[in-house]
């Protein structure tokens, strides 16, 4: 093929193309760490392991518009066979189920049940199409990310901090969101009632469809709430969110907000302010200016009541508070996209976040199958001198240090390590939770 001929091939398929999706099955996949962390240190060696643990797991394959469910492997051979050979658009991760789910039409319909499975969030960006003004739907962008961060933030320490969670994976879902996955054996085992107890303490939107008021703080703040504003909601709000999405820039949008003070007066108060000032002499920011206009009425000494002392919370919590999908934490049985998939649409790998580095991810920097490509073919010449293939570099951002793709696989392969050394064992039923009312 000529230089040129490869240009044009490459410029038509740059988000995605199913030779580079074989290409990258073959070469980048982590097959080998996929399996030892969804083994659990079941895999063999010492006399506690449970040999069939892994041989019960559900995995889904998207075959062109095909969804085939119920498959399970052995071993990591039969698993990476598998996928090269099917080379799937999409890997979904089920259960564990109390049998082969490969061969359960064998037995008798009752014996198959999951047993096991990890406690998964998916936080995804359309649900908050009502408080982003960038863009809406399945896009995102630098402006509308830091509410993904907030998220990570906010989830990762109450599982850590209120549940005592500490194996917990996150999971940029390779467009417009991020998939949580929590590992520990205790997680693992919780049942769906217990899932949905879990559901419930991060649950702050009351409102329905209808309702313009969707967050209502009444009564004592739980420890949580008051710490979530306090560490992560408040700061990201005033910092980020409020210049980002310029909550004040127009009437519209602060119409939006003055529909959540509760009382007239105040809204018509600051509604005259603000139709007023046209053109504002002060340098300052109008939506920082109108944001301290509003904080400083609404807790001035003229009112009292704790309902009106608390909107500036419901205010931050309406536009920053993490947006959970309820049903995919609810039920055992719900599958969820495996790490390291690529997204037909993007051609965005899913590759894990740091939850500690979180405000460095971003996602219009992930590696595409393209780009990966682009990599692979530059490192050709160095494995045919003797380098590992597998070190792959691709800029992750254009002033920032090249990172490997094979360093967020050993983030990766490093969670499935200390769950082999936590696993089996470990096994505590039931957690303690707090249902916030
Ligand atoms: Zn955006």
């Amino acid at each position: 093929m000529s230089k040129e001929d490869m240009l044009v091939d490459a410029c038509e398929a740059q988000v995605f193309n199913v030779d580079y999706l074989r290409l990258y099955y073959g070469k980048l996949f982590p097959h080998a760490e996929i399996f030892k962390w969804l083994s659990y240190g079941n895999d063999g060696k010492h006399a506690a392991c449970d040999r069939s643990y892994i041989g019960r797991r559900e995995f889904a394959f998207t075959i062109n518009d095909a969804f085939v469910r119920y498959q399970s492997f052995n071993s990591v051979a039969e698993l990476e066979n598998s996928v090269k050979d099917k080379c799937p658009l999409k890997i979904d991760i089920g259960p564990v189920y109390s049998i082969d789910p490969a061969k359960r039409k064998a037995y008798a319909a009752n014996r198959f049940t999951p047993v096991e499975r990890e406690l998964v969030f998916d936080i995804d960006m359309t649900d908050y199409d009502d408080v982003r003004y960038c863009c809406s739907g399945a896009d995102v962008c630098l402006d509308c990310w830091p509410l993904m961060t907030i998220a990570i933030k906010v989830i990762d320490t109450a599982l850590r901090d209120d549940f005592g969670f500490s194996h917990i994976l996150w999971v940029y879902s390779g467009r417009r969101g991020v998939h949580c996955w929590v590992c520990d054996g205790r997680a693992r085992r919780l049942t769906d009632e217990q899932r949905a107890s879990i559901c419930d303490y991060f649950r702050v939107y009351r409102g329905n469809e209808n309702s313009n008021k969707k967050v209502s703080l009444t009564g004592a703040l739980h420890p949580f709430l008051v710490r979530s504003y306090s560490e992560v909601l408040e700061t990201f709000f005033e910092q980020r969110v409020l210049y980002a999405q310029q909550l004040f820039a127009s009437e519209a949008r602060f119409e939006k907000i003055l529909e959540l003070i509760p009382d007239e007066a105040i809204a018509a108060e600051l509604r005259s302010k603000w139709e007023d000032n046209r053109r504002s002499s002060t340098s300052e920011n109008v939506n920082v200016v109108r944001w301290k206009q509003l904080k400083s009425l609404l807790q001035s000494a003229k009112y009292k009541g704790q309902g009106i002392r608390r909107t500036v919370e419901e205010i931050v919590f309406s536009y920053t508070y993490p947006r959970l999908d309820m049903e995919v934490s609810k039920h055992m049985n719900h599958l969820l996209k495996a790490p390291f998939c690529v997204h037909p649409k993007t051609g965005r790998v899913c590759v894990p976040i740091d939850p500690d580095h979180c405000e460095e991810f971003d996602p219009t920097a992930v590696p595409t199958l393209y780009t990966l490509r682009e990599e692979l073919n530059a490192s050709r010449a160095d494995t045919e001198n003797g380098r590992d293939g597998k070190v792959i570099q691709f800029e992750i951002a254009r002033d920032e240090e090249p990172i490997k793709l094979v360093m967020l696989t050993n983030i990766f392969g490093c969670l499935a390590s200390h769950l082999k050394n936590s696993s089996p064992g470990s096994y505590s039923r039931g957690v303690n939770v707090v249902v916030v009312t």
